[in-house]
């Protein structure tokens, strides 16, 4: 399996309710043998609009970030838990999260980063491959609006 094959069952993914009200699935993009990987919750409406991740505010605010440390984003892989926007960015439901959990899995498995950065509590809720190591973080929407998580958000970005 390789990301683009996996890329054709996420962009055909009706495992939950959530496609109904997308324009695009945003599988994410990046390095294919990247050593660092970010996940987020899910695509806004900037990001179903485009089929990228993080391009709306919160991807500028951690483009800012990357930046500051020297990563670029063409060395690395961002995607998020849940593949397909939410009615009105609610948060996605247990159920939702569930039925797109496999796709970062496989993502990953294909990808064999060194780390992951799981950005938010609902990324938070990935599950775990022996061999990865796993960082939890804020998510970089939360580090905009507080002055307490970005700055857990900028100090958790110094160490790659
Ligand atoms: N927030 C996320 O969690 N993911 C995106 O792709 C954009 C905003």
């Amino acid at each position: 399996m390789t990301l683009e094959d996996l890329n054709t069952q996420i962009y055909g993914c009706r495992k939950c309710r959530l496609w109904q009200g997308a324009k695009h699935a945003v599988p994410g993009e990046g390095a294919t043998d990247a050593t660092l990987v970010l996940v987020g919750q899910n695509p806004g409406r900037e990001e179903d609009e485009t089929g990228k991740p993080f391009v709306g505010r919160a991807g500028k605010f951690l483009n800012k970030i990357l930046a500051e440390n020297s990563i670029s984003r063409q060395a690395i892989f961002i995607t998020n838990i849940v593949k397909h926007v939410t009615p009105n960015n609610r948060k996605p439901l247990p159920d939702e999260i569930e039925a797109c959990k496999p796709y970062l899995t496989t993502q990953l498995e294909i990808i064999t980063p060194k780390t992951v950065v799981l950005m938010g509590k609902v990324a938070g809720q990935a599950s775990r491959i022996e061999g990865i190591n796993y960082i939890e973080t804020v998510h970089p929407s939360a580090a905009m609006r507080f002055t307490k998580m970005r700055k857990r958000f900028v100090e958790d970005f110094k160490q790659f």
